[in-house]
This record gives C-alpha cells, sequence and structure tokens, in this order.
C-alpha cells in the first residue's frame, strides 16, 4: 500500500473542524503523511462552497492532484462522503485507487484595451459579467461569428457541475457532468429592437468557444466561483471548455438525477394519479 500526501481545507464549522482532527489522525495511524504544500490528495470538508475553495487552493497542480469531499452538512454536489463514515474513506482512500472520475472546467481569458497582459483563470462553478454602475451593455460572439447584443444585468457561463449553483437561479438547465460543455445564460435582459438576445440559456460544446466584447470606458465586474474582480478597460472575455479537468479521488457513484432530486425536490412523493 502506498502512502500518500494529503491536504486537508475546512471551513470554520465547528463539525468541520472536529472531523478533519479525527481525519487527520485516521490518516497518518494507517501510514498516510499530512502535506499542505504538495499533496495528492485534497480532501475538502464542508459544503460545496468549502470544495470552491480547495479547487482554487489547489487549481495550478490540477495535473498532480486529485479531490475528495466530505459533507457536514447537507449532500453537495461535490461532496461524496459523511462525517460519520471516516474510517471507510480512509481504507477506500488507501486500497482502491481507481474510483476516479473527472469532470470539466470553464477556461476563462480576459483581455484589455490597453496594454495589460491577458488574465487567464480556471472555473470549478462559473464566471459572469456584471457592470459596477449601470446596465452591462455587452456584444456576444460565438467563435468569431457575431450572435447578439446584450444589454442587461449581466451573463453567466457556467460548467456541467455548476449548473446546479448560481446557473439554476438564473434559469439555466441543469446539465450532466458527462456532457463536456459550458453553458451561456442571461440574468435579467433588456430585449428592444436595439438589444436582441435569444432570450433562452444556450449550451456550447468543447469544439466552440464563446467572446463577449464589452464597450470602451465600461467598468465591470467579473466573477469566478466565490472571487470577484473589478475591472477597468475590459475588452473581452472569453469561454471556452478548458483543457484541464478536476480529478476526484475514491468517488462514490450516486445517480446524477438521483442527487438532483435529493437537492432540489426532496420528500414531494408521487401522487399515484398515473
Ligand atoms: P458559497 O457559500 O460558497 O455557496 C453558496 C451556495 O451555493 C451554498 O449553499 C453552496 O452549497 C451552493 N453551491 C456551491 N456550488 C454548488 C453547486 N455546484 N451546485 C449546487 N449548489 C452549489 O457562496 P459564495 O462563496 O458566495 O459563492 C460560491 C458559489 O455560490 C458561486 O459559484 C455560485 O454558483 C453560488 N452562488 C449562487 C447564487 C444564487 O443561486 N443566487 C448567488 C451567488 C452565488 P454548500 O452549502 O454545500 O456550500
Amino acid at each position: 500500500m502506498e502512502s500518500l500526501k494529503v491536504a486537508l481545507v475546512f471551513n470554520h464549522v465547528e463539525k468541520s473542524i472536529q472531523v478533519a482532527d479525527q481525519l487527520k489522525h485516521l490518516l497518518v495511524t494507517s501510514g498516510n503523511q499530512i502535506d499542505q504544500d504538495n499533496p495528492d490528495i485534497v480532501i475538502s470538508i464542508g459544503g460545496d462552497g468549502t470544495l470552491l475553495s480547495a479547487f482554487h487552493l489547489y487549481s495550478h497542480k490540477l495535473d498532480q492532484v486529485r479531490f475528495l469531499g466530505v459533507h457536514t452538512g447537507h449532500l453537495g454536489f461535490y461532496t461524496d462522503w459523511r462525517d460519520y463514515e471516516l474510517e471507510e474513506l480512509v481504507d477506500t482512500l488507501c486500497n482502491n485507487q481507481e474510483a476516479n472520475v473527472s469532470y470539466p472546467l470553464l477556461d476563462i481569458v480576459i483581455q484589455y484595451r490597453d496594454d495589460r497582459a491577458d488574465k487567464h483563470f480556471l472555473a470549478l462553478n462559473e464566471s459572469s459579467i456584471k457592470s459596477i454602475h449601470r446596465t452591462m451593455v455587452g456584444e456576444v460572439f460565438m467563435k468569431e461569428q457575431f450572435f447578439e447584443s446584450f444589454r442587461g444585468d449581466g451573463l453567466s457561463v457556467s460548467t456541467p457541475t455548476g449548473s446546479t449553483a448560481y446557473n439554476k437561479s438564473i434559469g439555466g438547465a441543469v446539465l450532466h457532468p458527462s456532457i463536456e460543455a459550458i453553458q451561456l445564460a442571461e440574468i435579467a435582459s433588456l430585449n428592444n429592437r436595439v438589444f436582441r438576445t435569444i432570450g433562452s440559456p444556450i449550451v456550447v460544446s468543447k469544439e466552440d468557444w464563446i467572446e463577449i466584447k464589452l464597450p470602451q470606458g465600461s467598468e465591470c465586474l467579473i466573477t469566478i466561483d466565490q472571487f470577484n474582480i473589478q475591472q477597468e478597460e475590459v475588452a473581452s472575455v472569453i469561454y471556452r471548455v478548458a483543457e484541464e479537468k478536476i480529478r476526484f479521488a475514491s468517488y462514490r457513484h450516486m445517480d446524477f438525477w438521483h442527487r438532483v432530486r435529493e437537492a432540489f425536490i426532496g420528500e414531494h412523493q408521487r401522487r399515484n394519479e398515473i
């Protein structure tokens, strides 16, 4: 059995701190090391938000790191293990290196009007563009082709696993994570004879990309998962399915649609009318 280097990322909820202590003990006594700087495995303890933070802490090491989520609250989309299953988790992690799964990420490039270099980011859930002072105005291009003029609160581009987060709240579709695509969704678009948008979410394949061009002088707020970047003189933001993926270790298969039902529909019973 190979010794693993494991990093722990947890939120400040008391339960998560306790679970982190227990996990640390179990991992070390079964011959593994805690290594926050150069891990093979990153275990997040908390909720989906905690896994998002863990992803951004280690997003520069995606080729060497696998993630695993323990939930100390409600069942999440990135968290498979419960806080009372820690011994089984450590055992599976040490003895079953096969159960891996990977999910698509969003690649983001911000280009400026001035001589600033392009900025490059990865998102696990989504990125959105909003205007700071007034209504957001932008031109949407698919590849190099003009698609629409947008005016409204903003635009969001999400990954399949992010489709159940902000994207869902703004009317986007829920996408199965096996689909390698990104989704563009509108946030309160204004439609008239000048600004005309498709008015529905669109799903773009990994061969295509979305470019959102912004007008000169505009100041915008670009969100990347839980981060906000306030920027002036952005010329355009380009979104595509990233080359990189996030890999999960010791993944326990739960049917995605079952998970969606558990999260959003819950206990509502069939009415048995059909
Ligand atoms: P956060 O506390 O990290 O997350 C906000 C909520 O979104 C939490 O309940 C979190 O679940 C849930 N969440 C995160 N990723 C999810 C996913 N892939 N599917 C379903 N639910 C998910 O808040 P934050 O730090 O401000 O922002 C992080 C994320 O929150 C963003 O990426 C965005 O998607 C989401 N958000 C949603 C809205 C909205 O729906 N109106 C508004 C702002 C931000 P846990 O409780 O398990 O952590």
